[in-house]
């Protein structure tokens, strides 16, 4: 068997343990005589699943228990709808930051059924900074105030929360969730797509402040009414059931085998460092994000020329470093590092680069 380093935004790669313990439970479930994938969501393991995963990542992120957590489904994307729709309730207002293509559809969504006032881009310059905020900008009335906490395709990260005072600061996660503590209580709102950093496609994870439930638009589908999940334990309809089973052994192997996100980030900023590192006294590549704002999680980088791209790109896959290929609209290359790579593949394409470096330079 061969396994290759995985480099992709998402869905990316999962802890080998995790999927090696998958592969085991896989016929049989803990005695039960079935999979997880063929259980009844209303029975007592599953029930054990779900209230596992809840708690560890309770655990894990030290969440406040003034906050639910649900597992949805629909993607990130259709947290873009159901934040508005359950949120932007009094002025039938929000702020948003534009720092990428997820925070402008963010905004976009949410300027269907209210005011989505922007208050800073970053569009000018491709995306490749975080802009300086002024509090003084913001609105009074707002609702809520919107970011993209780690901008996945541009590869920024806000290392400063806004100060929004008394209104909700609500954050797009998908690419950064359990890749270092967070300050749950700083957010009125948290949302992050599980594909990244957290399990499989198809589960959505939404850690809201108590306040913020029950208070939707009278139109409001049931569905997309975050009271109809919190009243039901996320088990108002059938669950992503396997997704949530896969995102507990991931939060299983980060508490019990990384050592919780403190040791969690350690591993992260010594992998980031060592691609960046790179990057800064590379005479071939370089990365593209202003050096204050660049992310552990994804590393966009360039060498200048989109044939040698290419060409690194495809000699990079044939050595087993496979989707380096960077996002369609920014081009060059992407390095997606996100909890499961092991520091020994960071290691690896950085020899590689370091090899085609001195070949192509
Ligand atoms: C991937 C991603 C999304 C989109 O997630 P879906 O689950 O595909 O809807 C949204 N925001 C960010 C920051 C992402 O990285």
């Amino acid at each position: 068997m061969k396994r290759v380093y995985n480099f992709s935004a998402g869905p990316s790669m999962l802890p080998e343990a995790v999927l090696r313990r998958a592969a085991d439970e896989m016929l049989d479930y803990k005695g039960c005589g079935q999979s997880v994938m063929e259980m009844s969501h209303r029975s007592g393991e599953y029930e054990g699943i779900i209230c596992s995963a809840e708690n560890l990542l309770r655990e894990v992120m030290e969440i406040p228990c003034n906050y639910k957590v649900l597992f949805l489904q629909g993607g990130a994307s259709s947290q873009f709808a159901m934040i508005p729709l359950n949120l932007m309730n009094k002025h039938h207002k929000a702020d948003f930051v534009l720092t990428g293509q997820w925070a402008t559809k963010a905004w976009k969504e949410a300027a269907r059924y209210g005011e989505g006032n922007v208050v800073a881009s970053s569009k000018d310059k491709t995306f490749t900074y975080i802009p300086e905020l002024d509090p003084g900008t913001f609105s009074k009335d707002a609702d809520y105030f919107h970011i993209c906490l780690n901008n996945t395709i541009y590869g920024t990260v806000y290392h400063e929360l806004p100060q929004t005072g008394d209104v909700p600061l609500v954050a797009d996660v998908s690419s950064c969730i359990l890749s270092e503590p967070i300050d749950v209580s700083k957010f009125g709102l948290l949302y992050a797509g599980a594909q990244k950093n957290m399990g499989p496609a198809g589960l959505t994870v939404v850690i809201v402040r108590d306040d913020l439930i029950g208070d939707a638009m009278d139109f409001t589908p049931t569905m997309l009414n975050y009271k109809t999940h919190a009243d039901n334990g996320s088990m108002f309809n059938t669950p992503p059931c396997y997704s949530i089973y896969i995102c507990m052994l991931v939060l299983d192997w980060l508490k019990n085998t990384v050592g919780g996100l403190s040791e969690m980030e350690k591993i992260n900023r010594k992998k980031a460092g060592l691609l960046y590192d790179f990057l800064d006294s590379s005479r071939l590549f370089r990365g593209t994000v202003v050096p204050k704002d660049r992310s552990l999680m994804n590393v966009p980088f360039v060498t200048g020329d989109t044939a040698l791209d290419a060409k690194f790109v495809s000699e990079a896959a044939a050595e087993g470093f496979v989707n380096l290929k960077g996002h369609r609209t920014v081009g060059g290359m992407r390095a997606s590092i996100y909890n499961a790579m092991p520091v020994e593949g960071v290691e690896k394409l950085v020899a590689f680069m370091k090899d085609f470096e001195r070949k192509n330079a």
